[in-house]
């Protein structure tokens, strides 16, 4: 089976248990839980038991711990996770507002993983993968950016396969330093995860069939976009398929997209029906949300069939 690779930033996430405006005050707190978007996609991976691995870099410390012992616990090869000695992992906090939005308090700065480098181990990692998942917001850490470039290029050009959620705001795109990358990935790109609006990043002057016309056009395979709450739509040359939302009870939505995305691409790397795959990939992204903690609902292929047999019932 194909090996997915992905390469980004592993941090821990520490959540406020009341809701509230305002700002962070003095309350119970949950985790640490092992987080960061690369993380949580490469462990739902992981969960369906596609082979797979992550380039990170850590500190040594209790929140790269928490991170490598899920992660291995969840089938991901750790071993290009390197641990840095006297360094710290990245923390994010979180509280949601009443109107159910979320504030984040990032501690990532001066993180281990802002000192990613290519190594000897990260370098057999990208000559053992066929895959590559590809994170838009890598690109605002030049270093990392690099690293994740020239592993698209050495997997595209030996007849791997590339896959890229934006995960990104739309005020990022208009910093010209991060247009020439993530236009350089996407015409490398053969899965294209958008979530919402991501959708016109590349092609704002078009309404939403305009836009997923001109992607495949651009020679993209599958763009399957995410919905949040409204469910999820997948777009290949002539075929649309569309997956309703699960109802379900929204506890913590972070996390859903890559868990999404996770599951997507494990399911079409095996050569799934693509509307089966989206079904799946819609239940996994269900299911994320109804876990504190962002990582703590990925799902295996279990507990996707019973969400989808609840569903039927
Ligand atoms: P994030 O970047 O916060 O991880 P995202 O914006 O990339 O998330 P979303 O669109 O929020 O991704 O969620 C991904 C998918 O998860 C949706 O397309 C949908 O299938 C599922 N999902 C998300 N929220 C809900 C919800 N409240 N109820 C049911 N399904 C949901
Ligand atoms: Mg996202």
């Amino acid at each position: 089976m194909q090996k997915v690779l992905t390469i980004g930033e592993v941090l821990v996430e520490i959540v406020a248990t009341t809701k509230g405006d305002g700002f962070l005050a003095a309350q119970p707190l949950v985790g640490p839980f092992p987080s960061g978007a690369p993380a949580i996609f490469i462990d739902q991976v992981g969960k369906l038991g596609t082979p797979c691995a992550i380039v990170s870099r850590v500190g040594d410390d209790d929140f790269g711990r928490v991170n490598i012992e899920r992660l291995r616990a969840d089938g991901v090869d750790v071993s290009g996770i390197e641990i840095a000695e006297g360094e710290t992992t990245g923390s994010a906090f979180v509280r949601y507002r009443e109107d159910g939005s979320r504030a984040f308090l990032y501690n990532i700065r001066h993180s281990a993983c802002g000192k990613i480098r290519p190594n000897p181990v990260s370098a057999a990692l990208v000559d053992s993968c066929d895959h590559l998942h590809v994170m838009g917001s890598a690109f605002s850490a030049p270093e990392l950016g690099a690293m994740v470039m020239d592993a698209a290029q050495r997997i595209k050009t030996r007849g791997g396969t590339i896959s890229f959620d934006p995960n990104l705001r739309p005020e990022l795109m208009r910093d010209p330093a991060m247009r020439a990358p993530l236009d350089a990935i996407l015409a490398m790109t053969d899965l294209f995860l958008p979530s919402g609006e991501e959708l016109f990043l590349f092609e704002p002057d078009h309404d939403e069939a305009g836009a997923v016309e001109a992607l495949l056009a651009r020679g993209i395979r599958t763009v399957v976009l995410k919905r949040g709450a409204k469910g999820a739509s997948l777009f290949q040359k002539g075929l649309r398929a569309d997956a309703q939302p699960i109802p379900v009870e929204e506890l913590d939505p972070t996390g859903a997209g890559d868990a999404f995305g996770g599951a997507f691409l494990s399911f079409w790397l095996r050569g799934t029906d693509p509307a089966e795959a989206l079904r799946l990939a819609n239940a996994a992204g269900a299911r994320a949300v109804t876990r504190l903690g962002p990582m703590e609902g990925t799902s295996t292929r279990v507990e996707l069939d019973a969400i989808l047999q609840g569903q039927k019932g």
